[in-house]
């Protein structure tokens, strides 16, 4: 069975959206794929559901990534979104950092990317593609999160998020652009109180309550519209023909060396764990081809 959904809803008397994600299988799919310790599981689930949480309100085929790099105990972590809710996500630790007396159980997300960038990359199947920069200056995903939404999309948000065992949940509500025949003092007074009511809901509740309750319980006397649950799964985007073209981005002295070394080179998805294998011979002529990466219009 599957039991992994987002599920949208708005405050009828006010101009504000909200949606719940929760996710179980395909959280568990990404956390087996490595024995990752406590703070990396929990950013990985939460970084997956803000993909979903995020990818919400995009009107077209394709994906969005919040991806952070670091130099601290987790130099790469990813999670994406594509359309029609298919989720996948990654991270590389530095295992002997988080087992550091100062990281171990640590779940400060500064001091896990420490030196790191946060973004957000919208990659839309036809059009032109989007970076956003995510500001790491909170110690929470969810506060660096909000202050993205306020700062760069002027989109106030609140944003919960939740995890245990194999279960991560996310909720969200966002004010919207008050429209012109509405006074944005009253919106704005509308907001602060839900906000404040939001910070009721308890992380077990967000994680684990029929949507209905879960709202009912932390926004008593407001009326909601719930939409219907659309289901989330994993699913990973890799090919045989995607990983040849990654081999032929590699730089060109690694490339040589590792086809001196082997005879067959194998690569593995860091999402899926899908092992392609090429023989070296069938890849060879890739050490006399300009790499992938290089500028062409040296042609
Ligand atoms: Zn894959």
């Amino acid at each position: 069975m599957n039991n992994d959904f987002c599920q949208k809803f708005i405050f009828e008397d006010a101009n504000v959206r909200g949606e719940l994600v929760r996710l179980n299988n395909s959280y568990q799919e990404v956390i087996s794929k490595a024995s990752y310790p406590p703070p990396v599981k929990k950013l990985l689930g939460e970084l997956m559901c803000a993909s979903v949480l995020l990818s919400a309100t995009l009107k077209f085929d394709g994906s969005l990534t919040i991806h952070a790099r670091s130099n601290g105990a987790i130099p790469l972590v990813v999670a994406e979104c594509r359309s029609h809710q298919l989720v996948r996500a990654t991270a590389h630790m530095n295992e002997k950092s988080l087992q550091s007396p100062e990281l171990i159980n640590n779940h400060d997300l500064q001091a896990l990317l420490q030196d790191g960038k946060l973004a957000v990359h919208i990659q839309p199947k036809n059009g032109q593609q989007y970076q956003g920069i995510i500001p790491l200056e909170h110690n929470s995903l969810s506060a660096c999160l909000e202050d993205y939404f306020s700062r760069s999309e002027q989109l106030p948000t609140k944003l919960i998020f939740s995890s245990e065992g194999d279960y991560t949940s996310g909720l969200l509500i966002q004010s919207l652009p008050t429209p012109a025949d509405k006074e944005p003092v009253k919106q704005q007074s509308r907001w602060d109180h839900l906000t404040q009511l939001i910070q009721n809901a308890h992380p077990s509740e967000v994680l684990a309550l029929p949507i209905e309750r879960l709202l009912t319980r932390t926004f008593p006397s407001e009326t909601l519209r719930i939409f219907d649950k659309k289901e989330i799964s994993f699913d990973c985007t890799c090919t045989r023909e995607r990983t040849l073209s990654a081999l032929s981005a590699m730089d060109r002295s690694e490339l040589k060396s590792l086809l001196e070394k082997k005879s067959v080179i194998v690569v593995d998805c860091q999402f899926c764990s899908t092992r392609y294998k090429f023989a070296n011979t069938d890849i060879s002529h890739l050490v006399s081809q300009p790499a992938h990466s290089s500028p062409k219009r040296t042609h």
